[in-house]
């Protein structure tokens, strides 16, 4: 039978907007010996805002019009804050009414499409850089997340986004690190904007520029290393993922914790995850750590 406390636990999680799927998980939140987070939308807002538009052999409002068209068929954090900028009035005419086909998603990379009959690229360097367009390669040390666009194979300009760091997220890895939790921040940013991100909120370590993969493997290696420290008993080092995005679902299921922000979480993240923040505040997951805790000593 499970004892009492495990639902006393889940209740206290409950009360507290943190869902945990099983009282397995509970017993887990005490033995993290790492916790990885995910940047966009788990330690910042994840909401972008566009900063200023950058155009190159194009007016800035024909660069608004034409990228917002192909970003509108993205539900990207990024593709959001185009739109949002087009829609504010800074296009030449509605997005909403251009011919847009054949969009690809490209993960970590951006989009790929037919605009009014023009080929369209709008993403990061590596987008560029996979379709042989050149650029100004001293954009990449920009703190500022930038979405380049392309237009026929020529480089038309970029808009620098900015995204904010969560009121809680320096309190959230302060608390972890007082608890002994090596904490890494993982993200497909720039590394640029991941370095600046990482020295607000104090992480111990951080990887930008991963793709989906580079996050999968990331999270491998750190796991292998739990499991290969002779000071640490193997069976209680345990690792916790914490994210929001569609690409965080592999990390998330690979994680010895999947935990996922509830309210910014992509259906698919929140589906796999152990344990959900549901008001998508960081400082939870140190409390879902104390909840485990607390419960242990009631149950033993
Ligand atoms: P993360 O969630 O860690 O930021 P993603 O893989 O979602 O990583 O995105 C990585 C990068 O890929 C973004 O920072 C952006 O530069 C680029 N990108 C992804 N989707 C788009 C899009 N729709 N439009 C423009 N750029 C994009
Ligand atoms: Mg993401």
């Amino acid at each position: 039978s499970i004892p009492l406390g495990y639902f006393g636990g889940i209740g206290a999680g409950t009360r507290q907007g943190i869902l945990f799927k099983g009282s397995v998980f509970l017993d887990l939140m005490t033995q993290l010996k790492t916790v990885v987070m995910d940047k966009t939308g788990t330690l910042t807002k994840g909401v972008f805002k566009v900063q200023q538009v950058m155009p190159i052999g194009i007016t800035a409002k024909e660069l608004v019009r034409l990228t917002a068209a192909l970003e509108s068929k993205s539900t990207h954090p990024v593709a959001t804050a185009i739109i949002d900028h087009a829609q504010r009035g800074f296009a030449d005419t509605g997005h909403e009414t251009v011919s847009v086909e054949g969009v690809e998603e490209i993960a970590g990379h951006g989009l790929k499409g037919l605009v009014e009959g023009k080929d369209m690229l709008a993403g990061n360097a590596k987008l560029l850089r996979k379709f042989n367009v050149s650029f100004d390669e001293a954009l990449t040390q920009i703190p500022y997340t930038i979405v380049m666009t392309a237009i026929d194979g020529q480089f038309a300009g970029y808009f620098t986004i900015a995204d904010e760091v969560k009121p809680d997220a320096a309190e959230a890895v302060k608390r972890l690190k007082a608890d002994g939790i090596r904490t890494v921040m993982l993200s497909g940013d720039k590394s640029a904007v991941v370095e600046a991100i990482a020295k607000q909120v104090g992480v111990d370590e951080w990887y930008g520029d991963l793709l989906p993969e580079d996050k999968v493997a990331q999270v491998e290696r750190l796991k292998a290393e739990l499991a290969g420290n002779p000071k640490r008993s193997v069976a209680r080092a345990k690792l916790a993922f914490v994210g929001d995005g569609v690409n965080d679902a592999p990390v998330v299921a690979l994680a010895d914790v999947g935990m996922a922000m509830g309210g910014l979480g992509s259906d698919a993240t929140i589906e796999t995850a152990d344990v959900i923040i549901q008001n998508d505040e960081p400082s939870k997951i140190a409390m879902a750590i104390d909840i485990g805790r607390a419960t242990r000593r009631i149950v033993w």
